[in-house]
């Protein structure tokens, strides 16, 4: 029997204002607790919310390169529950008229067979809410302490339908939605900061059921990577559970990263009734078209256009294309390379091989990037023209990297200008072939592997300093005469 997984995700993510959704306390990260509170977010009686009309302008930015619906009346509720990060004892959210619904994000991922397809993810509704405060428990002996500097902070939940069929489709979904995200400077989305949280919601079905099966939510997910995992181990559980005659209860889960599984947080039967009504300190306003059409206006191009752009314009592959956009500084760096009219696909692969790797290894940011886009454009520009083999060119990167002198400059003073030189090349290969008489028996056998280890010899015996395409050619001939 084989199943089908059914994922919708519900991800929130603060929105990058100043001050928070209903005050003017500043959303600084890091302070010392309470430093960032007044008496609106601490639900002190008498004080009335007043509402952010950035975050306002953000969500509805959001909600249009979501391709959602904008809402024409702007109403918030109040969510009712008791906990202490939450100090009015409800949260002021939206319910029935949430400022974005019926939208959808193509996303971008690798099937089994690994080729690059698109897919269309539904998103149902793209809500603002003030966020929580955050309970310390940890080191702390009697009880626990409350810090409220993140209350009232502005929250966009964005929900999609269940439309995910894998831990992968998952994950590129919430890559796309991050990148979106940045490019409309909408929020830093960094998971660290809880900028971005998501929770899961999986369930299976048998093969071609078209009814879907009995869900589960997946908390406490703190990466993109914790989400895919999660969501595989769910699967494996729920699987489990239908294959032992068991059956699978809606519950709410917590991810344990440690261990690698799913917990049980609570049970259906524990769920909240949250008394939903609408929030009578913020009367209901008319959301103009003007205003929506302003905010239209303003929309920068996004990942996936600018990704079929690359493809068009460039003649990147999917997958480059994709790999560059995103993140939007690559992205932007990339471009700055191409000023210089070098080749877009050589500037591609060195920029996502060469050039990510030594700053992953350094743990530095494309945008801090000491080989500058123009420096990184000289190289290959270096390697275009023949000057220098790819070969050079990867020890010339890491020594750009570490002096900040350009390609140009590192080379002749290394003196490390290909040779083109055929008669330099020639008497190489010819010392090359007498010294390996089993090597060129078994080309001219028909052992092409051979001429491989050849060439090998051959750059070495020049520095890596030979061009290797005249290298082959110059081998084939001696060895074919
Ligand atoms: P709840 O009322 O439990 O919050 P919702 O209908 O609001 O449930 O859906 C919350 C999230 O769960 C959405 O992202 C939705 O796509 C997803 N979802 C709903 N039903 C299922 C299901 N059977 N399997 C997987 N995900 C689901
Ligand atoms: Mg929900
Ligand atoms: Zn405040």
């Amino acid at each position: 029997m084989t199943y089908e997984p059914v994922i919708g995700l519900e991800v929130h993510v603060q929105l990058g204002t100043k001050s928070k959704l209903f005050c003017a306390c500043s959303t600084e990260f890091g302070l010392e607790p309470n430093l960032n509170t007044c008496p609106v977010c601490l639900g002190w009686p008498g004080s009335l919310p007043v509402l952010n009309e950035r975050a306002l302008q953000l969500a509805i930015k959001v909600g249009t390169a979501l391709h959602c619906e904008i809402s024409e009346r702007l109403k918030f509720d109040r969510k009712n529950y008791f906990y202490p990060d939450l100090p009015k004892a409800y949260q002021i959210s939206q319910y029935d008229q949430p400022v974005n619904k019926g939208g959808f994000l193509e996303i971008e991922f690798k099937n089994q067979k690994g080729e690059v397809v698109y897919k269309k993810i539904g998103i149902t509704r793209a809500h603002l809410e003030e966020d929580a405060g955050k309970l310390l428990h940890e080191g702390i002996k009697d009880g626990s302490l409350v810090d409220y500097n993140r209350a009232g902070v502005p929250l966009l939940e964005i929900v999609s339908e269940p439309d995910l069929r894998s831990p992968d489709e998952a994950y590129a979904y919430l890559i796309a939605l991050k990148a979106i995200l940045q490019y409309l400077e909408a929020g830093d989305c960094n998971m660290e900061k809880g900028e971005l949280r998501c929770d899961a919601n999986v369930s299976v079905r048998k093969s071609g059921e078209t009814k879907f099966g009995t869900k589960a939510e997946i908390k406490n997910l703190n990466s993109f990577r914790a989400v895919q995992k999660a969501i595989q181990y769910e699967i494996e559980r729920q699987i489990d559970l239908l294959e032992n005659h068991g059956r699978v209860v809606q519950e709410t889960r917590l991810w344990n990263e440690n261990k690698g599984q799913t917990f049980l947080m609570r049970s259906k039967e524990e769920a909240h009734d949250y008394r939903y009504f609408p929030e009578p300190d913020l009367v209901p306003f008319t959301i103009s078209r003007q205003t929506v059409e302003a905010v239209r206006k303003t929309l920068p191009e996004l990942p996936g256009e600018r990704a079929k752009r690359f493809i068009k314009n460039y003649g990147l592959s999917d997958y480059d294309a994709f790999v560059l956009v995103q993140e939007k500084k690559l992205a932007d760096y990339y471009e700055r390379c191409l000023a210089q009219k070098i080749s877009p696909k050589l500037a591609s692969n060195w920029i996502q091989s060469e050039l990510l790797a030594l700053l992953n290894s350094k743990k530095i940011s494309i945008d801090e990037s000491p080989v500058k886009p123009a420096d990184l454009a000289g190289l290959v520009a270096l390697i275009e023209n023949n000057t220098i083999s790819g070969k050079i060119a990867k020890d010339v990167l890491p020594a750009m990297f570490e002096t900040g002198k350009s390609a140009k400059a590192l080379v002749q003073e290394k003196g490390l200008i290909q040779v083109t030189d055929t008669k330099l090349i020639e008497e190489a290969a010819g010392k090359v072939i007498q010294a390996n008489p089993k090597s060129a028996a078994d080309f001219r056998a028909g052992k092409m592997q051979a001429l491989g280890f050849l060439v090998g010899q051959v750059m070495k015996e020049t520095q890596g300093k030979a061009n290797p395409k005249l290298v082959n050619e110059i081998l084939r001939k001696k060895l074919q005469t």
